[in-house]
């Protein structure tokens, strides 16, 4: 076996290593099983690739887009390596040239879709050699606890046992620790070895603004008015947002609008031109981005609130990679969750609709017209959309099964029958999963603290060092594009103290707890409370940790609060500390927490929050009272 640092300078034409990479090669190598967890441009695809050349023999790509095999096979070409894939796009002569060269032995990398596993032959043309090594790419597509669920992924289980013991390494860029085992247990790793890193992104600042809905598509205007905060890629919910958005920004430079109702041909157009430079801003919707290799982009803005930190933090990774400073914008609303909350319900249907159409099925095999014949009078089944939609669900957790004819190649017609009893307590596992995801990403819309900690505890990176980012709104709040602060006035400041006093008499608060035993009834509401404690987090005077308990099989979710690094420093001052200016007041439900009856008794309470500040705080707060 060459060393692979050769073959990385000789094939590849690399002069190093990235990080991560020559340790997880060589795993791959030795023929361990590996789960690579890394980010978008780390360069996992070396990961598979020089370990593959360096056991010889073919190694099989398992990807879930022709666009991505197409790319990589053309850089592969183009390295002199023999690559080649077969997949839908291609016709069956190719396909079958494809197939004799790697009969012959003449491949390096065979690339293919998950499906192709299901073509009857094809998995027994497969076996006729061994296989060196397996890699499975976007291997988050396999588990329904990922972002990007696609059944295609869900027989990769079923079908790879079959080439053992050639090696599988699984690589993604999205992976929380759930869907880290998930991914093993459903390709049957064995002893896998896993390299989860890399989350951080030191040179993204990420700006989390609360703006309601009428006011997004100006603040996305002049957040991008800057020249040197394009190109961009700006987010939206709706296709005809997209479309909206971009006909309003096509003032601030060239714009064009990328989403799932465009032709394939448009879309590619679109996405040739961003990445040659000729359009400046994309807004898209989630459509828009896997494979997207562009290393100059400077923002990312989303105009809502995303499904999951998963995709958010997907999305948001496409920014900088070039390392130079770049900005990703999230703007939201207490309104985001209830668009959510409605798509949630369209696609992933009552139980009790799906348990209809599971009672329609036949234990012998139909076809998908003849089971939506049956069930066309029902008032859920007999629209088209909704049957596939629950038909897909019931295929996922194996209510239905379905098979392909034998037939000719590109052209089977799917059957179904009926499938085990059992789908119902995995499906509506899946359902409370992606509710919990929303609660998940609005609590890190609504948190305090840096983001970027914020988003790499998610991931469960095995190495963070844990230290605030220093870019983002929490860490820098001058920095900011969009949120504008002010300084605290003089009661903002007496009010502040009484938090910090609180929390030297009790360290670990929990949030909700400390604002009823110090504010409740007062005229600082839950909101005004937030905004206050959310200061004090950005000046390090007070420090939140996550914190959780089990009620009745529901997680409920709890933040607590302690004196953070500053708290105890000489010099540390209140009268600094910089609170959002927010003039939405007046749109009513702006969190989730109800606001409480007002009544007034500061006075008493400035009294006893002075009573438990440390000296130089006590001062303040008296001063600041008196100013009053
Ligand atoms: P990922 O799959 O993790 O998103 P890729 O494998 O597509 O990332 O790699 C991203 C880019 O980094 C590619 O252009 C690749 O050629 C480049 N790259 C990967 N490894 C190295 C290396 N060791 N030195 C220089 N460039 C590298
Ligand atoms: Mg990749």
């Amino acid at each position: 076996m060459q060393s692979l640092k050769t073959l990385l300078n000789e094939r590849f034409g690399f002069a190093a290593f990235r990080p991560y990479q020559e340790a997880v090669c060589r795993a791959v190598a030795d023929g361990r099983d590996v789960l690579l967890v890394m980010p978008t441009g780390a360069g996992k695809s070396l990961c598979y690739q020089l370990p593959g050349l360096a056991r010889g023999g073919t190694t099989l790509v398992v990807s879930p887009l022709i666009a991505l095999m197409e790319d990589q096979v053309a850089k592969l070409k183009s390295q002199g390596l023999a690559a080649e894939r077969i997949h839908s796009g291609r016709d069956r002569l190719s396909s079958r040239e494809v197939c004799r060269q790697y009969l012959l032995g003449k491949l390096d990398f065979l690339f293919i879709a998950p499906e192709r596993l299901k073509v009857p032959g094809f998995p027994e043309m497969l076996s006729k050699r061994e296989l060196s090594l397996i890699a499975v790419d976007e291997a988050h597509c396999i588990s329904n606890w990922g972002h990007d669920f696609r059944t295609e992924y869900r027989m990769l289980g079923q079908r790879l046992p079959a080439f053992r013991p050639t090696p599988v390494i699984a690589m993604t860029a999205t992976a929380t620790p759930l869907v880290q085992d998930d991914i093993a247990r459903q390709l049957a790793l064995q002893e896998e070895e896993r390299f989860i890193h890399g989350f951080r992104r030191t040179n993204i600042g990420v700006e989390v603004v609360e703006a309601s809905v009428g006011e997004r598509a100006r603040i996305v205007k002049e957040a991008l008015s800057l020249r040197v905060r394009r190109p961009a890629i700006v987010y939206t919910p709706t296709r005809k947002e997209a479309e909206s958005l971009a006909e309003e920004l096509a003032s601030v430079d060239t714009t064009a609008a990328y989403h799932a109702g465009l032709s394939a041909s448009d879309r590619e157009a679109v996405q040739k031109r961003f990445l040659a430079g000729e359009i400046a801003i994309t807004v898209a919707t989630i459509a828009f981005g896997m494979g997207i290799d562009k290393a100059d982009i400077r923002t990312v803005i989303h105009t809502a609130l995303p499904g999951s930190v998963e995709a958010y933090y997907q999305e948001i990774g496409r920014a900088g990679r070039d390392g130079k400073p770049s900005r990703a914008i999230l703007l939201h609303s207490f309104f985001d969750r209830r668009t959510h909350n409605f798509f949630l319900d369209r696609d992933y249907p009552d139980p009790a609709v799906i348990e209809k159409l599971y009672k329609a099925l036949s234990n012998e095999w139909e076809t998908r017209a003849a089971i939506f014949k049956k069930v066309s009078k029902d008032p859920h089944l007999g629209d088209d959309e909704v049957f596939d939609r629950v038909l897909q669900k019931l295929c996922v957790h194996r209510g239905a099964e379905s098979d392909f004819d034998r037939g000719e190649e590109g052209d089977f017609e799917e059957r179904i029958r009926r499938g085990r009893a059992e789908w119902k307590a995995p499906y509506v596992a899946q359902r409370d999963h992606k509710r919990s995801e929303l609660d998940l990403v609005a609590r890190f819309a609504e948190s305090h603290g840096c983001r970027m900690v914020a988003l790499v505890r998610h991931f469960g990176d095995q190495e963070d060092s844990g230290e605030p980012c220093g870019i983002c709104d929490a860490c820098a709040p001058n920095k900011c594009y969009v949120r504008k602060f002010r300084l605290a006035t003089p009661e903002e400041q007496v009010a502040m103290a009484e938090i910090v006093g609180a929390l030297v008499e009790r360290p670990n608060y929990a949030v909700g707890r400390l604002y009823r035993d110090v504010f409740e009834g007062s005229v600082i509401d839950r909101d005004r409370f937030e905004d206050l404690l959310g200061a004090l987090v950005r000046a390090r005077i007070v420090e939140l940790e996550n914190d959780e308990f089990e009620k009745d099989g529901v997680t409920i979710r709890f933040e607590r609060a302690s004196l953070g690094a500053e708290a105890a420093k000489a010099g540390t001052s209140l009268s600094s500390v910089e609170i959002p200016l927010t003039d939405k007041r007046s749109e009513k439900k702006r969190s989730r927490r109800g606001s409480r009856p007002v009544r007034t008794t500061e006075g008493a309470r400035v009294e006893k929050g002075a009573r438990a500040v440390p000296p130089w705080l006590k001062r303040r707060a008296k001063s600041a009272g008196a100013k009053k």
